[in-house]
């Protein structure tokens, strides 16, 4: 899957030592690499954010522009499908599921990681700093808040949308059961270990050596660069900015001696007016947002650069995503300002970890004039923080904006935040300021906000309700009951798509899952659709047999004249029984010896 980062190595080496076999090895990699170039083949979120590059690092070996265009294009399909939302990455909480795209579906640290060393390297390998641009948006938007702002803790996934952060199982709202949202240093492994290459690379990819032994920033940070350039000349840059927080970046060129060499700056996309001046003259005239530009001259100690890059607020609406909407100012998108209240829930004195919980409300959609969005948002500055660390609740840069609180969106019964309905939506509460802080700052946020519009709008829809009252001999603790009647109707048997409920990790014994209805029913028939993941080597297989129970007094008893209970995979099990009027059903099953079992859904008529 991942194979890609060996060929990317064997190529560095290859550039150092000319060594020919390294290219063969090098297409025996690509040949024995998962088919990245094919399109989106996989989908594990680290496995994406990490291998869709492979192509466009084959690319530096056959110069086929489909290679390239390859990286592109599986970049743009998990965007359109799952990356919908504010904070440059894609809901994937293991992987990415289809009916799971939303802004309250998850990333892995890891994934943002890995996402931001693939944009890093491919600056290097395009120079396309379109990639510079996605690196900042992960870098300053979604990695930040992945952890404590002291950079003890981590926790295993973050989403736009999450206002409690608490260590308690959350599936299958997102995939993965158990502690996921933890702030924790000792636990989430995985990321524990590749969470560390975030900083260090994105420092690393500062600056890159250019075609006429030149220097680029694509990516802007405080930093001090040595290089050689032009004729082996020495030359120090430092770069001074509280960039992406302001808008100035001031580089001080000091070469050993005059030199000639290009120098090359990123203009993002989302400047207004960027001006470019060397030793307060104007270097440019003609700076287009989106482009680089060079400044090729001879360059003296001391000489000045300074690049404003002004940040007007942005509103985008998340078109194809419930159409929320998210604000944005230069390459930071901003939170709901949730206060954070930590408690300690594992780990040691000198090493806590934490649940995060909020401390005032978070259920606000924003009043927003789509013909004049950012008229009711206001940019407000407050001191720079005297520990540099500026992604905490009190960001030196904060937006106020106008909102109405919606009652009924609620968290669920585990926590978490129930899905954002589509916008507009209304809201009948008094309108009030509230402020937002950069996403990278609040490890409770809110960032894809519902549009409040009290003419066009819809009711929030309260939240969804079970069919029926769900219960079980025993549920894993990744499943649940209410998948049993939630009326998705699944695709075949190994469908991982729509939540489910399994037994697991009991096998081969007798086990039930059971509807109480709040008044008594006439039923005559029950269809059942077996979870069976064997298929997928997994442990739940379809049962030896089964039978249906109703409810007599306080007496389970068998239905009468059933026609059958068929086992098979792939569709409903049917049986019809003489009709009988009860408050609670059970299915019984018989489990396979050495297996356990499961249910995608269960109707009664
Ligand atoms: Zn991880």
């Amino acid at each position: 899957m991942r194979a890609g980062d060996q060929l990317y190595s064997i190529l560095w080496l290859y550039n150092r030592t000319g060594e020919e076999w390294l290219l063969d090895l090098a297409h025996k990699t690509h040949r024995k690499s998962a088919r990245w170039d094919t399109g989106l083949i996989n989908r594990h979120n680290v496995n994406i954010a990490q291998a869709f590059r492979e192509p466009a690092i084959y690319w530096m070996l056959t110069g086929k522009p489909e290679h390239q265009a390859a990286t592109e294009k599986v970049w743009r399909d998990v965007r359109d499908k799952w990356g919908r939302v504010p904070g440059g990455m894609f809901g994937a909480d293991e992987d990415a599921r289809d009916r799971y795209t939303g802004p309250r579906q998850m990333i892995e640290t890891c994934g943002m990681v890995e996402e931001m060393l693939s944009d890093e390297l491919l600056v290097s390998i395009t120079g396309d700093s379109i990639w510079a641009e996605r690196c900042e948006d992960v870098a300053f938007n979604s990695l930040p808040a992945a952890f404590t702002s002291d950079m003890k803790c981590l926790r295993y996934l973050t989403a736009p949308n999450m206002p409690q952060s608490d260590h308690a199982n959350k599936a299958p709202g997102i995939e993965n059961g158990g502690d996921m949202l933890g702030m924790n240093p000792h636990g989430h492994r995985c990321c524990q270990h590749n969470g560390g290459h975030g900083w260090p690379y994105f420092n690393n990819h500062l600056w890159y050596a250019t075609a006429g032994d030149g220097l680029a920033a694509y990516m802007y940070a405080p930093c001090t660069v040595t290089a050689k350039v032009a004729a082996g000349v020495e030359v120090t840059i430092e770069e001074q900015t509280r960039y992406p927080f302001e808008e100035v970046i001031e580089f001080v060129v000091k070469p050993a001696k005059p030199v000639k060499f290009p120098l090359y700056l990123r203009i993002p996309t989302w400047c207004e007016n960027p001006t470019l001046s060397v030793n307060r003259m104007i270097a440019d005239e003609n700076l287009q947002p989106g482009k680089v530009v060079c400044i090729d001259r001879e360059w003296k100690p001391g000489d000045r650069v300074l690049l404003q890059l002004p940040m007007p607020i942005r509103v985008k609406t998340w078109i194809g995503n419930r159409d929320t909407v998210s604000v944005s100012r230069g390459p930071l998108t901003y939170s709901l300002l949730i206060k954070e209240k930590y408690t300690q829930y594992a780990g040691t004195d000198e090493w806590p970890a934490y649940d995060i919980f909020p401390d005032s409300p978070w259920n606000y959609g924003l009043t927003i004039d789509p013909a004049k969005p950012t008229d009711s948002l206001k940019v407000e500055t407050a001191e720079w923080p005297a520990n540099d660390r500026p992604f905490t609740l009190k960001a030196p840069v904060r937006i106020v904006a106008k909102a109405r609180r919606i009652p009924a969106w609620t968290l669920d019964r585990r926590g978490l935040v129930n899905e954002v309905a589509p916008s507009p939506v209304k809201s009948s509460e008094p309108i009030e300021s509230v402020v937002l802080i950069p996403m990278g700052a609040a490890r409770l946020r809110i960032s894809a906000f519902p549009r409040i519009d009290n003419v066009t709008g819809k009711e929030w829809p309260p939240p969804p309700k079970p069919k029926y009252i769900a219960s079980a001999s025993h549920c894993w603790d990744g499943d649940t009951v209410d998948a049993l009647c939630d009326d998705e109707v699944p695709k075949h048997s190994n469908d991982r798509g729509l939540d489910r409920f399994t037994w697991w990790p009991r096998k081969g014994g007798v086990e039930w899952v059971q509807f109480d209805f709040d008044m008594p029913m006439a039923v005559a028939s029950a269809q059942v659709y077996w979870f069976d993941d064997t298929p997928s080597k997994g442990g739940c297989k379809l049962p030896k047999s089964w039978r249906v129970l109703y409810k007599d007094g306080k007496e389970w008893k068998p239905v009468e004249k059933p026609s059958g209970y068929p086992v098979a995979r792939d569709s409903f099990c049917e049986v019809k029984f003489q009709e009988v009027t009860t408050s609670a059903l059970r299915v019984e099953v018989q489990l396979e010896k050495d297996y356990s079992g499961g249910i995608l859904e269960w109707r009664v008529k």
